[in-house]
C-alpha cells in the first residue's frame, strides 16, 4: 500500500516491539521527510515475508498477514506515507526451513503432475482471495522471487568471495564471516542446528545455501545459469534482494512470524551485512507475530483436510470474524484455534454491527425521517480532533495502538464509542471510521445480514427458509401453535435453527 496522506503525523509515539534488540523502541523512520508537507511526507517502509505458494495458505499464516495489515494500517493512520511490500516465494523454499529436503513447489509440482508455474499461480491466487476477504489492503508491491533471479545472482557475485564457499551441491554462506551471527534469534542456535540435517562438506551447521546446483544429470523445473553453475537461488536470497531493491537499504520494518526470527531472518541479516560491508542488519526493527496454534494438529498443510479461511467460510463463519478473532489477541501472544472462539468472535463482530444499526433506529425514530448510511462518513484528520466532543476517545485509541499495536485495547475504545448516549451518531460515524480505517471491520459499511452465510452442507437457501419462517409467523397469528411447530421442525431438519426473541435480532441461524 503507498499513500500520500497530507495529514501530520498523531500525536502519540508510535512504539513498536523490535525483536532484534529485544526492546519497545518509538518508531523513528529513514525517511523522516517534513511532517505535514505532503510533498515531502514522512515515510514508512515495510517488508513482509510472503507465502511460499505450493499450497493454500492456512488461517495460521494469513494471521501472519492480518498482523503486517495492522502495521501498516497503523502507519497510514499515524500519517506516514507507507510503501509496503510482500513477497511471494515461488523458488528455493526447501521442505525444512535450512538446507536440507527438495524445493517446496517443486516437489508439489511433481506430486500433482503439473508445471510448477501453473501451481505457482494457482496458489498464489488463492492467497490473494484470502488477503481480500480478510480486507488486507493491497501492498504496494507483490514481488515475485523469480522475477529477481538476475538481481538475485549479481548480489551473489558480490558476497561469493569473501563471505561464501563452494561445494558439489552448491554455493555457501560462511556464518563465521560476519559478526554477531543469529543475534536476532531467541534461543542458542544449538537446537535449530541440531535438527537440521546436514549438507555433506558444510563448515558450520548454520551455514546456509546462496545457490543450490542441479545435481549432474538431473533437470529441475526451475534452473538458472550462474557463475557456480545450472540451479536454483537458496530461499534468504530473495528477500535480502527484493527489500533493497524495492525499498532501499536500509529501510523501516521487517515481518514474519516467529519462526522466520530463528533461521530465515538471521540469515537474511548475515547476508545483508556482507553486502553492505557493514554491521547494518538491513531493516531498523523486525516484528514478528506469535503463532495461531491448534491442538490437534489440523493446521499442517500434509494433515489432509487442514484449516483454511475457505473451511471456515464453508462452515458459515464470515472471514472479518477470523479477522477479529486475530485482533482480539496482541500480534505477540499465541492464539489458540478454536470453533467456540471463532463463534465468540462472530458474536462479538454481529453484536458491534448491530450497535451501529440500533444507534440509526434510534435516531430514525428521533427524527421521523429516513437516516442517511453511515457508510461514506469520512475519518477525523488529526488536526480536527481537539475540536470534537468526545476527543478522550480519539487520545485512548491512540494510546492503545500506538503501544506496540495493542489491538485488545483499541476495540473496546470502539465498543465504548458505539455504545455512548451522549454523542451524536455523526460524531460517533466519524470516529468508527477514524478508527475502522486501523481494525478494517467494515463496521460502517456492512450489516448483520452481511455475516450471515449459508454453510457448504446447508440443504437450504435463503429463499425457502424466508418462506417457512413467514409461514411460521402466519400460523402463530392465527395461534395454529401445532402448525406453527411442523414448520419450525421442517426447518430444524434442515440444520436451521428458529431464533424467537434472540438478543441480536437474529430470526434464524444454521447450525455449524
Ligand atoms: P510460509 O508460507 O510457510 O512461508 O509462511 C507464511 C507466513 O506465515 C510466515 O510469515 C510464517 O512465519 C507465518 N506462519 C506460519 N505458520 C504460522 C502460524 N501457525 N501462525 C502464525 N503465523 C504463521
Ligand atoms: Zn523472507
Amino acid at each position: 500500500m503507498t499513500d500520500a496522506p497530507a495529514r501530520p503525523l498523531s500525536a502519540v509515539p508510535l512504539k513498536l516491539f523490535n525483536s532484534l534488540t529485544r526492546r519497545l523502541e518509538t518508531f523513528a523512520p529513514v525517511h523522516p521527510g517534513v511532517p505535514g508537507d505532503p510533498a515531502n511526507p514522512p515515510e514508512a517502509r515495510v517488508y513482509s515475508c510472503g507465502p511460499t505458494v505450493y499450497n493454500y495458505p492456512h488461517i495460521g499464516n494469513m494471521r501472519a498477514y492480518v498482523f503486517a495489515d495492522t502495521l501498516g494500517r497503523t502507519l497510514s493512520y499515524k500519517g506516514y506515507k507507507l510503501t509496503h511490500v510482500i513477497n511471494i516465494t515461488d523458488v528455493g523454499h526447501l521442505t525444512d526451513d535450512a538446507d536440507a529436503g527438495e524445493d517446496k513447489l517443486e516437489k508439489a509440482a511433481a506430486e500433482k503432475a503439473q508445471s510448477i508455474w501453473d501451481i505457482a499461480r494457482h496458489y498464489t491466487e488463492a492467497y490473494w482471495a484470502d488477503v481480500k476477504a480478510l480486507n488486507i489492503r493491497q501492498p504496494a508491491h507483490w514481488s515475485i522471487a523469480t522475477d529477481y533471479v538476475p538481481q538475485m545472482i549479481e548480489f551473489a557475485k558480490t558476497i561469493a568471495d569473501k563471505h561464501c564457499y563452494e561445494l558439489d551441491s552448491g554455493l555457501y554462506f560462511d556464518t563465521s564471516t560476519v559478526a554477531d551471527y543469529g543475534r536476532l534469534a531467541r534461543h542458542a542456535t544449538d537446537e535449530g542446528e541440531s535438527r537440521i540435517d546436514p549438507v555433506d562438506g558444510k563448515r558450520h551447521p548454520a551455514d546456509f545455501a546462496i545457490w543450490r546446483k542441479t545435481p549432474p544429470g538431473e533437470k529441475r523445473q526451475m534452473e538458472w545459469d550462474s557463475p557456480w553453475g545450472r540451479g536454483a537461488p537458496g530461499w534468504h536470497l530473495e528477500c535480502s534482494v527484493m527489500s533493497e531493491a524495492l525499498l532501499g537499504f536500509p529501510f523501516d520494518i521487517h515481518t514474519g512470524g516467529i519462526d522466520h526470527r530463528e533461521i530465515h531472518h538471521p540469515n537474511e541479516i548475515a547476508q545483508n551485512q556482507a553486502h553492505s560491508c557493514s554491521a547494518d542488519s538491513g531493516a531498523r526493527i523486525w516484528m514478528h507475530n506469535n503463532f495461531l496454534v491448534e491442538r490437534s494438529g489440523k493446521m499442517s498443510k500434509s494433515a489432509g483436510e487442514f484449516l483454511r479461511l475457505q473451511l471456515l467460510i464453508d462452515k458459515g463463519y464470515h472471514p472479518l470474524a477470523y479477522r477479529l478473532m486475530c485482533l482480539q489477541a496482541h500480534y505477540r501472544s499465541e492464539l489458540e484455534f478454536s470453533w467456540e472462539g471463532l463463534g465468540a468472535a462472530l458474536t462479538r463482530l454481529k453484536r458491534m454491527y448491530k450497535a451501529v444499526e440500533v444507534q440509526m433506529w434510534k435516531e430514525f425514530q428521533k427524527t421521523g425521517t429516513a437516516v442517511a448510511s453511515p457508510a461514506h462518513f469520512e475519518p477525523i484528520p488529526r488536526e480536527k480532533w481537539s475540536e470534537t466532543e468526545a476527543l478522550g476517545y480519539l487520545q485512548d485509541f491512540d494510546e492503545a495502538i500506538s503501544d506496540d499495536l495493542n489491538t485488545p485495547k483499541a476495540l473496546l475504545v470502539i465498543e465504548t464509542v458505539l455504545a455512548d448516549p451522549t454523542i451524536s451518531n455523526e460524531l460517533r460515524w466519524h470516529f468508527i471510521a477514524t478508527l475502522d480505517q486501523v481494525l478494517g471491520l467494515d463496521l460502517l459499511q456492512n450489516g448483520r445480514a452481511d455475516l450471515r452465510i449459508r454453510p457448504k452442507a446447508a440443504t437450504i437457501d435463503e429463499q425457502e427458509i424466508s418462506e417457512l419462517l413467514e409461514a411460521r409467523q402466519l400460523a402463530r397469528e392465527q395461534k395454529n401453535f401445532v402448525q406453527a411447530d411442523e414448520v419450525r421442525n421442517i426447518l430444524l431438519t434442515h440444520g436451521v435453527e428458529v431464533m424467537d426473541g434472540d438478543p441480536l435480532g437474529w430470526d434464524w441461524r444454521l447450525g455449524a
